[in-house]
């Protein structure tokens, strides 16, 4: 985009489609797929998207972290404690993270 100008002054694909849009107004949409011209500008950066989209991203790390933990809090209790006691932990602590899963949906 040209400083000043409203219309795309170089070749970019449209981010979602592929369509050229040079020429078209910044402000304005994609003809083949109708993608506002402006976002495919500013790239698809994570900073972009909604805060709903990065809520949900939030959430799965989450999830995936507190595995990550189980994971190595199961493996510290079988060598603390023995298999039976921490596979009983581990159940209660896997129930645990479920139920609070759940409350998010
Ligand atoms: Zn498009």
């Amino acid at each position: 985009m040209d400083a000043g100008s409203n219309t795309v002054s170089h070749s970019q694909p449209c981010i979602s489609c592929g369509y050229d849009l040079v020429g078209l107004q910044v402000l304005g949409q994609c003809p083949e797929c109708a993608t506002p011209v402006e976002r495919s500008l500013r790239g698809d950066l994570l900073r972009f998207s909604s805060a709903e989209y990065r809520g949900k991203l939030l959430k799965g790390v989450t999830l995936i972290m507190t595995g990550i933990a189980l994971s190595l809090l199961s493996f510290v209790l079988v060598v603390a404690i023995g298999f039976l006691g921490a596979i009983a932990l581990v159940v209660f602590a896997s129930l645990s993270l479920v139920g609070s899963a759940a409350s998010y949906y």
